[in-house]
């Protein structure tokens, strides 16, 4: 009951803070070297605080930008003059805000009532992560809840392993939620893990995938993110996505995990937005890191990511083709056919460099440097209309097709040992 509370104060409090009132999200489709050009000098000039939700890096993919309301004038006077088509994606960001702010405490209100758990919902970390408990009490033979350490803020950060017996069998390795404002992530990923568990004795090919591999799950892989953007609606603005997954970025810390020469790197990547409320975000990585390194029979490496529809594999720090390229690929393309064949959603598949853009860190670049050659990362739904902000109806669709996906790369990676 001191929850419900808490979340109902939550609530008024995040109602009273209209922060993005009149800000809008600008969906520019660049048609020039030239465009991608003028915007990189816009993404670099900080004077009108805009928000790249996606970057100005190739004409294939559009650039998505937050808005502030007060540079709406200038901005679009801008694309105007320069003749860069522009179309409003977000009339009104604290619309959609209030909107999920409101899903969000309408469903919390109604679990605390009901005592079950929603999977079409997001969630507070520590209902994930008492829902991981509910797993692990139904499943006590497949599913088991391990410690892998604290975050930097002290937050315990959990895996679940599925696991049917032995030791260190070979392992798949899925993570969600390193970007904290990427909330459909984790949520998929709390379907995913109930799915798998689910099916395991049901589902002949999950049966035997089970039988023969361990694998991990990491749910919100970022809790002190992940926290602090349920209760900071103004945290919002400082989310914006970066490469897929910058934390393992060593540009700007201390703590040396992979070194990268820095291309497209120097844009931003050290700007605490990246990564979460603060700039300490080693700790997290590490507690990855090791966990990994020590168990030294992962066979695949999945992260989670969103948005944009895609599914992509090494490099993302340089250009240069895998010498697995031609095997990922068809993959990828495999996985996300399986994807599709649900509700005919698009995904585009390549390497991170040409897909997205030249970005040192990325976590499977780093994993398959170490030589986990089946490394993936997913960017799910949308491709911009709602962006980072998927309204809860959508989490139950969006896992279900990632999850044949998912399921395609894991079926793959079962069927092709190395
Ligand atoms: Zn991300």
């Amino acid at each position: 009951m001191r929850l419900c509370l808490a979340v109902l104060v939550l609530f008024v409090a995040v109602h009273c803070r209209k922060v993005f009132m009149g800000d809008q999200v600008l969906r520019i489709n660049v048609e020039s070297e030239e465009h991608i050009h003028l915007l990189k000098e816009l993404e670099d000039d900080q004077r009108w605080e805009l928000d790249f939700w996606t970057h100005p890096v190739s004409t294939e993919l559009p650039i998505d930008i937050h808005v502030p309301y007060s540079s709406l004038h200038v901005t679009k006077d801008f694309l105007q003059d320069n003749k860069i088509p522009f179309s409003v994606m977000i009339n009104n960001l604290q619309d959609l805000l209030d909107e999920e702010q409101e899903d969000l405490q309408i469903n919390n209100i109604k679990e605390c009532n009901a005592k079950s758990f929603d999977f079409g919902a997001y969630h507070t970390l520590e209902a994930i992560y008492s829902w991981m408990d509910t797993l692990v009490s139904d499943y006590p033979n497949l599913v088991s809840k391990m410690l892998i350490g604290t975050s930097y803020e002290n937050r315990p950060m959990y895996v679940l392993k599925f696991s049917t017996g032995g030791t260190k069998r070979p392992a798949i390795w899925v993570d969600a939620g390193i970007h904290s404002r990427e909330w459909v992530s984790s949520a998929s990923t709390v379907w995913m893990a109930n799915k798998m568990a689910t099916d395991y004795g049901v589902d002949s090919s999950v049966t035997s995938l089970l039988d023969q591999m361990d694998v991990y799950l990491m749910i919100v892989n970022n809790p002190d993110g992940y926290v602090y953007t349920h209760t900071n609606v103004s945290s919002f603005s400082i989310f914006r996505r970066s490469s897929p997954m910058v934390m393992f970025s060593t540009q700007c810390h201390s703590t040396s995990i992979i070194t990268l020469a820095g291309p497209g790197a120097s844009n931003n990547p050290c700007s605490e937005s990246y990564h979460g409320p603060h700039a300490h975000s080693e700790i997290e990585v590490k507690n990855v890191v090791d966990l990994v390194r020590s168990h030294g029979n992962f066979k695949a490496f999945i992260s989670i990511h969103a948005y944009s529809q895609l599914l992509m594999y090494p490099y993302g720090y340089v250009c240069t083709s895998i010498p697995h390229q031609a095997e990922l690929d068809s993959v990828g393309r495999s996985a996300v056919q399986a994807l599709s064949s649900l509700y005919g959603t698009s995904y585009k598949v390549g390497s991170i460099c040409k897909i997205i853009y030249q970005a040192s860190g990325g976590s499977i670049d780093w994993s398959y440097d170490i030589g986990i050659k089946y490394s993936f990362a997913f960017e799910l739904r949308d491709t911009g209309r709602y962006g980072f902000l998927l309204p809860a109806s959508q989490i139950i669709p969006t896992a279900s097709e990632t999850w044949l996906g998912l399921k395609y790369i894991m079926e793959y990676v079962r069927d092709h040992p190395y």
